[in-house]
């Protein structure tokens, strides 16, 4: 006989990745009851570039997460427009001078488990497909189930906020009626790794131009690449492409892939018997792509509210800080009396992810647009790359990596026009 487990929790949170894990550790550090349910054991596997940009790195720290002996690397190596050049990444005052790489194997077991020590309860192997609402339709929590057939359990939990983190494929948002907007930028990327003497490098590698020969001399092939040193002599190999809608492209990434990485320098290593795994591909959903992010007792985070980052296609910071701003929210909220008031409370956390991202995620819609003309992206990596001063602002605006307030020319500028843009 199917059993049945029934339990009540003040936040549910579904998907435990970076943006479900951080929402769980800073709810728990407040006393609240947070219930954490992966469909995964962990620790599991996830399809990641691994790139940690001091925005993230600054996340981790905020949370508490020792990083001590993690690889970390000094700046991006941009590659393109027959220029190879390096871009420290800036000391500031709201960020580290350094980013880092992880596994997301070990990044997502490290973060589970530091939500879990924080006070949240951990609930793996079991999948939430199913929302529970009201007469109003409000939501108050959801059904999951574990295994399938006469052994399959099933869940039931009842809270006073549910979170979809369930990553790109965002079910409890979409059974919600929260659909992937049709006018926001959505990338697909496939990565797989190699052992490789670049493992251990300082370096970010991001490859503008992806050749299939000698560049500049053979074709040019649709896409952007990276190479991340990940350290023990591994890295993490990758190339993606960017739509300006939801409609993203569609490439034969493996055959680019294979033309690509063959023609790199061959001591890199970039064989079959030094590959690692398959080459595996995955969409990464921008600009706030699922909205309201908050709504009547369901909020959405992460992937499953399209926070990935347009400039880069960074996810994990954004993951991150937005369980910052759901916890604050929630911190307030958990004190109302009155279901309006509760959802007023909980207006904070969109308004906070607007505030925070909203300006800057509409001028990188304007970014994809401009990038995924070829000639475009061609002249701008040409003309661009070698203008020391306006890369110096690029290089903040593409990794996030500008102070929100003070801070110096660039930092205003880009504060400037993240500012007269409506937000995303
Ligand atoms: C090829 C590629 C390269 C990338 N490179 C980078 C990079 O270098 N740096 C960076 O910052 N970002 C990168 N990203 C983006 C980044 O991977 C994501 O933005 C990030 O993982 C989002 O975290 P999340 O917690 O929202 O979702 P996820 O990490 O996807 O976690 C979602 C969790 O929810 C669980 N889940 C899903 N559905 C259910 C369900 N119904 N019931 C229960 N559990 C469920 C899953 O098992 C999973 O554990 C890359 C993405 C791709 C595809």
């Amino acid at each position: 006989m199917p059993s049945h487990n029934q339990h009540e929790t003040d936040v549910l949170i579904v998907g435990a990745g970076p943006a479900g894990s951080s929402a769980a550790h800073y709810l728990a550090q407040q006393g609240v009851q947070v219930t954490l349910v992966d469909k995964a054991v962990f620790p599991r596997d996830k399809i990641c570039g691994d790139g940690l940009t001091p925005a993230a790195v600054n996340e981790l720290a905020l949370m508490g997460i020792n990083t001590d002996g993690w690889m970390r690397n000094l700046g991006l190596q941009v590659v393109g427009g027959g220029h190879d050049i390096k871009f420290p990444w800036p000391e500031q005052r709201s960020l580290p001078g350094f980013g880092m790489a992880r596994s997301r194997m070990e990044l997502d077991e490290e973060l589970v488990r530091h939500a879990v020590k924080s006070g949240a309860e951990l609930i793996e192997g079991v999948t939430v497909n199913e929302l529970i609402t009201d007469h109003d339709g409000r939501v108050i929590g959801a059904k999951g189930q574990k295994g399938r057939g006469q052994d399959a359990e099933t869940y039931e939990y009842r809270a006073r906020l549910v979170v979809d983190a369930g990553g790109v494929a965002a079910r409890l948002a979409t059974s919600a009626g929260r659909t992937a907007l049709e006018k926001r930028p959505m990338a697909v990327a496939a990565r797989t790794y190699f052992t490789s003497p670049l493992g251990d490098t300082d370096w970010m590698i991001s490859h503008l131009e992806l050749w299939d020969g000698k560049p500049g001399e053979s074709n040019l092939l649709p896409g952007y690449g990276w190479i991340f040193p990940l350290g023990n002599g591994r890295v993490n190999v990758g190339l993606g492409s960017v739509s300006s809608t939801k409609a993203a492209t569609k490439l034969p990434y493996k055959q680019i892939f294979q033309a690509w990485t063959q023609n790199l320098p061959e001591e890199w290593g970039f064989t079959p018997e030094n590959q690692d795994g398959p080459l595996r591909s995955a969409a990464l959903p921008m600009c706030f792509n699922r909205k309201p992010q908050y709504h009547a007792g369901l909020a959405i985070t992460g992937d499953a509210a399209g926070l990935v980052s347009p400039f880069n296609g960074e996810g994990i910071a954004p993951a991150l800080a937005a369980g910052r701003y759901l916890a604050q929210a929630y911190a307030s909220a958990r004190s109302r009396q009155t279901i309006h008031g509760f959802d007023l409370a909980m207006e904070a956390y969109p308004q906070a992810l607007k505030q925070q991202l909203g300006g800057y995620y509409t001028l990188g819609r304007i970014f994809v647009r401009l990038i995924e003309k070829p000639q475009i992206m061609r002249a701008c990596t040409k003309y661009g790359l070698p203008r020391k001063h306006l890369m110096k602002l690029v290089h903040k605006l593409l990794s996030d990596g500008y102070e929100r307030q003070g801070g110096d020319l660039n930092d205003r500028i880009i504060q400037t026009l993240a500012k007269v843009v409506p937000s995303a």
